[in-house]
């Protein structure tokens, strides 16, 4: 799923978590949950040759990030959290599968390649694949439920 998914998955986390490490672990276990949704994404580079995979995948995570940014400020603005290091850590356990995804995609490093597959094998798991505008649709559903959730 996008960032902007994980990120506000990541504010309900952050609302709850009793602490900044559970905050992290639940964030990075519901990343990974939130991946098996069939959720039409996981085309976005496959099948490109290495240069055209590189910029899809930069367009894509710069458009998401930057409606994450809107996402957090909004939440930020809205509610004026004060559990900032709940936020911060449930942020980064939330993003940093796919961080580590977009480094092995980018670099082949052999040490994530394991990660890379058992990442690879969720977005797979229900083998149900959607169109990518079928897959906004479930995600823009699933941020509806998770600001639902949030405010
Ligand atoms: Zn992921």
């Amino acid at each position: 799923m996008y960032l902007s998914i994980h990120g506000t998955a990541a504010l309900v986390v952050a609302q709850s978590a009793p602490n900044p490490w559970l905050a992290f672990i639940y964030s990075l276990f519901l990343h990974l949950l939130l991946d098996i949704i069939p959720h039409g994404d996981e085309f976005l580079i496959k099948g490109f040759a290495p240069k055209k995979k590189l910029r899809r995948l930069l367009g894509a995570t710069i458009i998401d990030g930057l409606i994450l940014i809107f996402l957090l400020a909004t939440y930020f603005i809205s509610t004026s959290p004060t559990n900032i290091t709940n936020i911060g850590w449930a942020l980064a356990g939330a993003l940093l599968p796919d961080f580590l995804e977009a480094i092995y995609l980018t670099t082949d490093i052999p040490f994530l390649k394991p990660w890379h597959k058992f990442h690879d094998r969720l977005h797979d798991f229900f083998k149900h694949h959607l169109l990518w505008t079928q897959g906004v649709l479930v995600q823009v559903m699933v941020l509806t439920a998770l600001w639902l959730w949030l405010i």
